[in-house]
């Protein structure tokens, strides 16, 4: 059974380019209520074990370089099919495929630095939420 929550980051290219007010402002127009969030920095291990399931591909060195690379926004949210109604906010991995209206075609710059994250799935969606924010955390 498909849980409220799903979890995000706003990635080193958005919090750098100042975009983090803009896209708080769109998780918070379309209906997400904020349970967690926090500003914060992956460590090299920390990004290396986040996208380990990427560790095969070739983009894999630099997608942790980048990650790791600078502050980010941590965030649990919550609304009803929590984490398809993200995803279908943030839009495609590739923000020149992503749709009119999502927080990638508005902020990501390419298919590496595309501006956000959003769970894949319940399951990993409390797994990332749980790694950044200890109970008492979450509201
Ligand atoms: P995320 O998991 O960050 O929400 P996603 O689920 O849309 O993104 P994934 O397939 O899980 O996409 O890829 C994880 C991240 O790896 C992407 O968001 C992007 O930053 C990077 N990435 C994916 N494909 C490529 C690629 N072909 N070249 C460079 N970077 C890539
Ligand atoms: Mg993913």
């Amino acid at each position: 059974m498909a849980t409220n929550r799903t979890f995000t980051m706003i990635k080193p290219d958005a919090v750098g380019n100042g975009h983090i007010g803009g896209i708080l402002a769109m998780i918070a127009d379309a209906g997400f209520r904020i349970v967690s969030l926090k500003l914060t920095q992956l460590t090299v291990a920390d990004a290396q074990a986040f996208y380990a399931v990427h560790s095969a591909r070739p983009f894999y060195g630099e997608l942790v370089e980048f990650m790791s690379r600078g502050p980010i926004v941590a965030a649990i949210l919550e609304k009803d099919n929590a984490v398809e109604d993200f995803r279908t906010l943030i839009g495609a991995t590739n923000p020149a495929d992503a749709a009119e209206g999502t927080i990638r075609k508005k902020y990501a710059t390419s298919i590496g630095e595309n501006a956000v994250h959003g769970s894949d799935s319940d399951e990993n969606a409390a797994i990332e939420g749980a790694f950044h924010f200890a109970g008492r955390e979450q509201f």
